[in-house]
């Protein structure tokens, strides 16, 4: 049995992408994690599929009785020789009790590491456009905590420290602004409050140390929350930054397959959108991998005139066998290569082949067309279960067919992505091909079950990439708010912007 180790990672504090690299890499080769109430959803889906997830979450008020069950939790799957990751908002070390659980392994013998993060003291702030210190204004901060201590004196050190910054006790921030009064701070000077900073549903409200806590609460703005004391606050109405991106506040769902996803995600989130990636299916190899373990050995010995891929999964499946039997690609030299679209034949050229064969119109029927009547045969590379036209279409110009499984195309498993979309936690859903939008229905919700139903209008956007993925959405009772001019990922991204702008 390998020996099992701790690693207690900050997850940074609410943006998802503010996590440290070196925790994001043991995140995605961990058995178990223990998170935090404040870690976001999307860091969860970066665990393995199989890792246990484990709430430890104190909702606030309740009792430290938790801490015993995460104790003895770290400690039991550490001895079983698992790799845990210790999940916790922010830092660690910063008012994450991450200190405790640390001496607690080093008391039991077990291995760990500690990863710092983003803590929210600096972050919150930062993305609220107020740097905590400032040449000239201010040369030194403190973070404490917003709870009213027992004892009443405030230390010296922290009270005359140029920035104040204090986390927790929102409900308490009347007493903990008079407590600073009475240390010797000015009433006067300027405060700031951030409710979930770093995120799309964060809010800041500036006021004075002596009205903050009032108009905190005229506002609503409770937990978590970041409170900011000092000249520094003043920044903001030059430095801010965050709420003024054009996709601010905007959780947005991309329901493109995860290795397709990219690009989009990146455009959006540069945009200041909050990105759920949620693929709507999941990409699996079959479930007999000697029937296209053949197929490879009968296209090698010359059996097929056409190899005809329509997807660039099937691409993928092919070379992927033809590598595992340990076979040179050159074998197939005489064998001809059709690609239904171009992204296939992008898959194609990737592998270093060029199709010989790439139809105008890239359909079944276009396909068909293209190959003409024959009485060559033909190998199929296909999904699980894919549609007959083509198959049917060839055999009836002559072809002499074979197909065979290459890949399967499921539902994805359950995600903490999908249950917050499932919740109706998103403002805008995008879809880049017909099969996206069929498989979101099929496989995650129904339209009026998450509020973009045909007659719904709960605010909830929906953004197509062309017609034909629009009329998809409409035949299955979608409303569709804006489909995209030109059908590509910056188009989606600009239909994204103008559905929200309007
Ligand atoms: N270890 C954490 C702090 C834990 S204490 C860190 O380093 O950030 C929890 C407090 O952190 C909350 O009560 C709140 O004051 C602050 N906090 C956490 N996430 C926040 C966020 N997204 N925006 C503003 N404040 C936040």
């Amino acid at each position: 049995m390998s020996e099992g180790r701790v690693y207690l990672v900050g997850a940074g504090p609410g943006d998802p992408g503010l996590i440290t690299a070196r925790g994001l890499r043991v995140l995605r080769d961990c058995d178990v994690v223990l998170y935090d109430r404040l870690v976001a959803p999307q860091l969860l889906d970066e665990a393995p599929p199989g890792a246990e997830l484990v709430f430890t979450g104190k909702t606030p008020g309740e009792t430290h009785s938790r801490q015993v069950v995460i104790d003895a939790l770290l400690v039991a799957r550490a001895k079983e020789g698992k790799k845990v990751v210790r999940l916790k908002g922010g830092d660690p070390f910063v008012f994450g009790r991450g200190a405790e659980e640390a001496a607690l392994l080093a008391d039991a013998g077990i291995v760990f590491e500690v990863i710092p993060g983003v803590t929210s003291a600096v972050a919150a702030p930062a993305y609220a456009g107020i740097p905590v210190t400032n040449r000239g204004m201010a040369s030194s901060f403190a973070v404490m905590t917003g709870h009213a201590a027992e004892d009443d004196d405030l230390p010296h050190a922290q009270v005359s420290a140029d920035t104040i910054v204090l986390l927790m006790g929102v409900a308490q921030l009347r007493d903990a602004s008079k407590r600073l009064i009475d240390a010797g701070r000015s009433a006067d000077e300027p405060a700031a409050i951030v409710q979930w900073g770093t995120t799309s549903q964060q809010r800041v409200a500036v006021a004075t140390l002596g009205s903050i806590a009032e108009v905190a609460e005229r506002e609503g703005i409770g937990s978590p929350a970041t409170t900011i004391v000092g000249k520094v606050v003043t920044l903001r109405d030059v430095v801010a930054w965050f709420e003024a991106r054009p996709l601010f506040g905007r959780r947005v769902v991309v329901t493109r397959p995860r290795a397709q996803a990219r690009s989009l995600v990146e455009l959006l989130e540069d945009a200041g959108a909050s990105v759920i990636a949620l693929p709507t299916v999941e990409i699996t190899p079959p479930d007999d991998a000697t029937e296209l373990q053949s197929a490879v050995r009968e296209a090698v010995n010359e059996r097929f005139d056409w190899i005809a891929f329509s997807s660039s999964n099937a691409v993928d499946s092919f070379f992927a066998t033809l590598a595992d039997l340990r076979i040179d690609v050159r074998t197939l030299h005489a064998t001809k290569m059709a690609c239904v679209g171009a992204t296939t034949a992008k898959g194609l050229a990737a592998r270093g082949v060029l199709a010989d064969l790439v139809p105008d119109e890239s359909t079944a029927e276009g396909l068909a067309a293209a190959l003409g009547t024959g009485d060559g045969s033909i190998l199929l590379p296909r999904v699980e279960g894919g549609p007959r036209l083509l198959p049917e279409l060839l055999a009836g110009a002559g072809w002499a067919v074979t197909e065979v499984t290459a890949y399967k195309s499921v539902a994805p498993a359950p995600s903490r992505s999908s249950t917050v979309v499932k919740e109706g936690g998103f403002d805008v859903v995008t879809f880049a091909s017909a099969s996206s939008v069929r498989n979101f229905v099929a496989n995650v919700a129904r339209p009026e079950e998450v509020g973009i139903g045909s007659d719904d209008d709960a605010g909830k956007l929906v953004v197509c990439i062309g017609p034909s993925t629009a009329a998809e959405a409409a035949a299955l009772g979608m409303r569709v708010d804006v489909t995209a001019r030109a059908q590509s990922t910056r188009g989606l991204l600009e239909a994204v912007m103008t559905a929200t702008h309007r």
